[in-house]
Formats: C-alpha cells, structure tokens, sequence
C-alpha cells in the first residue's frame, strides 16, 4: 500500500492574498508531492511497515533518515492544508477557546507565543500547538519536517495547529519578510478543524 498525495479541500487560489496561488500550487504539487513519493521509496525495502503514518511516526527513531525527514513532509503537509480556509480566521470557540485560555492565559497571549515560536525557528521548521500526554496545551517548534508525534523530539504531543515557515511555504510572496507570512496565516486557520483535532 502507498502513500497518496491528498487533494486540497480549495483551490490553489483561494487563499488570497494571505497565501499566493503559485506558492500554493508549487507546494502542493511539488515539494508535498516529493515527500510522499520519497516516502513510499523510503518504505518499499521496509518489510512489514505499518499502514499508518502516525504509527510510523512515534517509532521513528527506528527508522532510517529518509523515512523520517520524508515521512514527517507527508504527515505535516496533510495536516497543514486542513488548517487552512478561505475565509478563515477569527477567533477559536468553545472547548478550544477555553483551553487556550486556561494555558496560555488569552487568545492574544497564545498568538504571541505561537508566532513567537514560528519567527525564531532557525532555518526550515515548523510551529505548534500541540496536547500533551496530560492533556494541557503548549507551543513547540521542530526543525526540518520533525514535529511532535516523534519519539525523538523533546517536547512530544498531538499537533492540533502547526506552521510550516520553511521557505518554500512563504518566499515568492514574502521573501525574507518571515513575520509578514506568519501575522498572514492568522486570516486563514480553520479553527474548526483545530477544534476537531483537540477533540479527536
Ligand atoms: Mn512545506
């Protein structure tokens, strides 16, 4: 069984002017399209991998690099296009509402700090909000295509929002301006979907 590269719940277009259709396109296409083929050939000598990509993902330490790096592009790019919607934006309600608050003491708090976290990766990586084993929420960044299902990583947890400020996700609109990009994703998250994951 392969890996799929998934379709996009919106056009390439949609996320305008927040997120530009040609970085959309050359993202999706090509650099998540790379990873899920690199997956799948990562795989292939594997025997008996499992199915799932989260269960390859909390044993990765047992897997070669490539699987790592190519399976952690697929997981994070599947997740990242669910974040997002046209005409998103606003603010969380509910469960998750409460929550952010309870952790991060306002939802403006919880911005700084998530974008804070976005803006000082070095290089390529990205940016979470994530639920630990014990249930509280908190802000992490990995670098690479890492992120906080691998047994690896220092801070571990599921990953219910997630920035991806590698380059290749922001430099045809914004170039070096990797705090324009990242204030830009506050118009379009879907916090439904964030909503979904805090529940699931
Ligand atoms: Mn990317």
């Amino acid at each position: 069984m392969a890996f799929e590269l998934p379709k996009l719940d919106y056009s390439y277009n949609a996320l305008e002017p927040y997120i530009d259709a040609q970085t959309m396109e050359i993202h999706h296409t090509k650099h998540h399209g790379a990873y899920t083929t690199n997956l799948n050939n990562a795989l292939a000598n594997i025997p008996n991998a499992p199915t799932s990509i989260e269960d390859i993902l909390r044993d990765i330490s047992k897997y070669p690099v490539a699987v790592r790096n190519n399976g952690g592009g697929y997981y994070n790019h599947n997740l990242f296009w669910k974040l997002m919607k046209p005409n998103g934006g606003g603010t969380p309600q509910g469960d998750l509402a409460d929550a952010i608050n309870r952790y991060f003491g306002s939802f403006e708090k919880f911005k700084e700090i998530f974008s804070n976290a976005a803006a000082t990766r070095f290089g390529s990586g990205w940016a979470w909000l994530i639920v630990k084993s014990d249930g509280s929420l908190a802000v992490t960044s990995t670098p690479n295509q890492d992120n906080p299902l691998m047994d690896i990583v220092e801070e571990k947890g599921k990953p219910i929002l997630g920035l991806d400020v590698w380059e290749h996700a922001y430099y045809l609109k914004y170039q070096n301006r990797r705090p324009e990009y990242i204030a830009a994703f506050w118009n379009i998250i879907n916090w439904d979907e964030v909503s979904r994951l805090l529940k699931s």
